[in-house]
């Protein structure tokens, strides 16, 4: 056994280095967390870094010109995050999200999707490869993410009304060209579209009814997300969130909506359907209606840090792990131990004690 379990703090996160089993097995059958639930997704985040400043996830007060970003040579590579993606689907993961910060703005993003378009499960599939965006520069880029392989692409979009978006994103970003990203995604074939909105009551919830009414029939989902306790940094308070299930009663006072069945088990979203079979929306609720049973997510951070859930207060340098001398199946048994032991489920524990922790930015550890 490599004991090296022990926690170092560095300057702003805590991490530990993962143990390596002496015996580097890859697991036999499913893979199972502390409560029985399965590794099945790998976000990835690609860089810490964004153009935008929305309130609740970087604010201007913590994140300006003083804030420290990640140095370069601390990001992993590209073949270091393709290698990692390569043991997580030996351990069952089927589905990868690039994530940030705004993922579309670390250099030469289509390389990486090209190279995890190429990665397959142990049956030989391809696995369901996406990317969460603000759209920023999309209309740029959606060709040549299409020609690397890209399948499907969420975009973020809170408002549809330009005041309201711009002081959401707070650099002045225009709402025209988010939605000029939006038809050049659907140009290329990324469609249909995921459309992430976080509702903020009193912010952008007169936003949601036309939001709804802008995607109907387009084929795209809209999904509403309860605003979150993410990070330190977000001012975040129980009053700013606007329920979901208010969401589904505003809309369906204009558009009747039907509930619908879960495509997988685990899925984030529950899922609406208009009445009139005009499409769906789904609604993401994880503090009024956490979700942690289900949840089979698990997050690689841009320099290279395991974490099993989205408040989580710790991370295991898997870095460490992939510049030392592990072969694969030592890191995925590194891996299996991390993700056997987990017993994350915060948002069902969600109180006014947990609200004050110092957690990790979600700009950092990945959306
Ligand atoms: N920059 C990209 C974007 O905005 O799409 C990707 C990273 S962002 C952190 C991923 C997702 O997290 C976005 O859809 C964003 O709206 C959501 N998000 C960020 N902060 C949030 C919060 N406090 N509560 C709920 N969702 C949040
Ligand atoms: Fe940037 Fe996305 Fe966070 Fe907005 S939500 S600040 S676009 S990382
Ligand atoms: Fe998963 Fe953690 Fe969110 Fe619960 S709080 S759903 S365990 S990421």
């Amino acid at each position: 056994m490599t004991d090296r379990n022990i926690p170092i703090t560095d300057l702003r996160y805590p991490v530990r280095v993962p143990v390596v089993p002496d015996s580097a097995r890859p697991v036999g059958g499913p893979l199972r967390d502390a409560h029985g639930r399965l590794l099945h997704d790998l976000r990835i985040s690609v860089t810490d870094r964004c153009n935008f400043r929305c309130t609740y996830c970087m604010p201007k007060s913590v994140f300006d010109k003083s804030y420290r970003f990640l140095p370069h040579d601390s990001l992993l590579s590209f073949e270091e995050i393709t290698r990692t993606a390569k043991v997580f689907a030996a351990l069952g993961v089927e589905k990868l999200r690039l994530t940030g910060g705004e993922p579309l703005l670390r250099k030469d993003v289509e390389q990486l999707v090209a190279m995890l378009a190429a990665v397959r499960t142990p049956q030989g599939a391809p696995l369901d490869l996406t990317l969460t965006t603000n759209a920023s520069i999309l209309a740029r880029k959606a060709q040549a993410l299409r020609d690397a392989g890209l399948r499907r692409v969420t975009v973020s979009l809170d408002a549809l009304d330009d005041k309201v978006f711009r002081a959401m994103n707070d650099v002045d970003f225009p709402v025209a060209d988010v939605l000029a990203g939006i038809d050049a995604a659907t140009r290329v074939g990324l469609a249909p579209l995921k459309i992430n909105v976080v509702v903020k009551r009193g912010v952008n919830d007169e936003q949601v009814v036309p939001l709804a009414r802008y995607f109907r029939g387009s084929g795209h989902i809209v999904r509403f997300i309860e605003f979150m306790d993410v990070g330190a940094s977000n001012g975040w308070r129980m009053d700013d969130v606007l329920p979901s299930a208010e969401v589904v009663r505003r809309i369906s006072e204009h558009f009747p909506l039907v509930a619908a069945h879960a495509n997988y088990p685990g899925e984030v979203a529950q899922r609406w359907r208009y009445a009139d079979g005009d499409g769906e929306i789904g609604v993401i609720s994880s503090v009024t209606q956490p979700f942690c049973a289900d949840c089979t997510r698990a997050r690689l951070s841009t320099e290279g840090r395991i974490y099993t859930c989205l408040f989580a207060t710790t991370g295991h340098d898997l870095r460490a792990l992939l510049r030392g001398s592990y072969d694969d199946d030592q890191i995925a048994a590194a891996v299996a131990q991390i993700w056997s032991t987990r017993e994350d489920r915060y948002s069902e524990l969600r109180s006014d004690a947990t609200t004050g922790l110092r957690r990790i930015e979600m700009s950092y550890i990945g959306g």
